[in-house]
């Protein structure tokens, strides 16, 4: 089968690399490189993630596929610390002893906070809470009100989609945080992200792949044809890993009824600075941020210090779409100066802005509603990707489980 593959990010990838062998296929990436959001940029001579990115010990597919391309040798794990900044002060924010000195939350809503912890690691299963319930009234119940408007709403609704906590399922909130990713051990390959991205693309071109960047592409499923910058090739199989909307911007002859269910989903974006400073800014690798600009700091280094300079992202989800315009000179400026105010004796070396549009799907309430399939009404296109998977935790494990499980479909 001619198999053509829309988006070159891991879940492209990972579906390419498991269909060669028996069937002719091509990845059309937009960009000019592979990876999409696990991409890379360079500074001084080393690789670098765009967005902040760790392995965690749950990610089993991801760490199979680090092990098979011979990257991962000597994982050093670590036990990261994760802070909460409030009020421009840095708390530890984890364990119970440091709950004790969170006094952002009076004495009963700390305890309510620690039961409710305890509740969410050992007791709670999230598949028993019924969709269609908010994640708001939900947390109210479990945690109270007061907990849910200080920490929960500033944290998951405004910093991470940007949207009500009354707009978002209960259920997705609980399997994040079942996930409990502050109980576990952390690591970032030696030989990184960037080394997984290149092991898949030296695989797929090894076994005659065909792997095109900066594509322009218009999908007609009903003449089956691709037109990229005025190429036509014939396909039989079409598996789709790009965001939705673009998706529907460039598809043509997708049934009505389809077409607007996906174009229900909505998509929130991350605006991002990658910086190097001199020291670490302090012994948190993950700072969650409440009621700023900049809604986590993530300092790379605590995780894998290999460089000749500490290296740090300033993060922005939520409400990020405001500053997709803004140059990178205004975005350094504002969000710099959001961390300075926690970090006053941190000095900046250099810095570099990312953006991306639909860093992931917002899954809210209506989400299970609107999910795309991996299979569609056309019979030759296929969906895959983080749009799929959920309610799993939009990562590249469930990434490239997607590309996996979309490949074995085909098959
Ligand atoms: C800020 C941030 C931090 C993250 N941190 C982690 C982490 O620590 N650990 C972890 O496991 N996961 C993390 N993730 C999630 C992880 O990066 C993603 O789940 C995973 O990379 C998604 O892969 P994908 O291939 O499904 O989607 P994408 O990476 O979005 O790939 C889609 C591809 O489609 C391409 N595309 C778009 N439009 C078109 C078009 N018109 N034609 C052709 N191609 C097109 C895009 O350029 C992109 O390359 C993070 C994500 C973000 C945004």
């Amino acid at each position: 089968m001619r198999i053509a593959i829309l988006g070159g990010g891991l879940t492209g990838l990972c579906a390419a690399h498991r269909l060669l062998g028996e069937h002719e296929v091509t990845v059309f990436e937009k960009k000019p490189f592979f990876g999409g959001l696990a991409a890379s940029f360079e500074h001084e001579g080393f690789k670098l993630p765009l967005y902040y990115h760790h392995v965690i010990e749950s990610n089993t597919t991801t760490l199979k596929y680090f092990k098979n391309f011979g990257l991962l040798d000597e994982p050093k794990w670590k036990r990261v610390k994760m802070g909460i900044a409030v009020n421009s002060k840095v708390y530890d924010f984890i364990d119970p002893a440091s709950l004790l000195k969170f006094d952002y939350l009076s004495p009963s809503e700390r305890l309510r906070y620690g039961l409710f912890g305890a509740y969410a690691l050992y007791w709670m299963n999230p598949d028993a809470i019924p969709e269609g319930v908010n994640a708001y009234d939900w947390l109210v119940s479990k945690a109270g009100r007061g907990v849910t408007e200080k920490i929960f709403v500033p944290l998951y609704a405004e910093n991470k989609f940007g949207i009500p906590l009354k707009q978002i399922s209960a259920r997705q909130f609980a399997t994040r945080l079942k996930s409990a990713e502050f109980k576990t051990r952390f690591v970032y390959p030696k030989k990184g992200f960037h080394s997984l991205v290149k092991g898949f693309e030296k695989r797929i071109k090894k076994r005659g792949g065909g792997l095109v960047t900066r594509a322009d592409v218009k999908l007609d499923l009903v003449k089956k044809v691709i037109k990229n910058k005025g190429k036509k090739q014939g396909f039989d199989v079409v598996i789709n890993t790009a965001p939705l909307p673009e998706f529907l911007g460039f598809t043509k002859g997708l049934p009505k009824a389809y077409a607007e269910k996906l174009g229900r989903i909505r998509y929130c974006s991350a605006v991002c600075v990658g910086f190097g400073t001199k020291d670490f800014l302090d012994e948190h690798y993950w700072i969650n941020i409440l009621k700023q600009r900049v809604h986590m700091v993530m300092q790379h280094s605590l995780l894998h210090d290999s460089y000749p300079f500490k290296f740090n992202w300033a993060l922005r989800y939520g409400g990020s779409e405001k500053d997709l315009g803004l140059s990178d000179a205004q975005i350094k400026s504002v969000y710099l100066r959001v961390v300075k105010k926690h970090f006053p004796k941190m000095e900046v070396e250099w810095s570099k802005v990312f953006r991306e549009r639909y860093a992931s799907p917002i899954y809210d309430l209506n989400y299970l509603r609107n999910k795309p399939g991996y299979e569609t009404p056309v019979e030759s296109l296929f969906q895959a990707g983080v749009a799929v998977t959920y309610p799993w935790v939009r990562d590249c494990n469930s990434a490239l489980k997607s590309g996996e499980r979309v490949a074995e479909i085909v098959q």
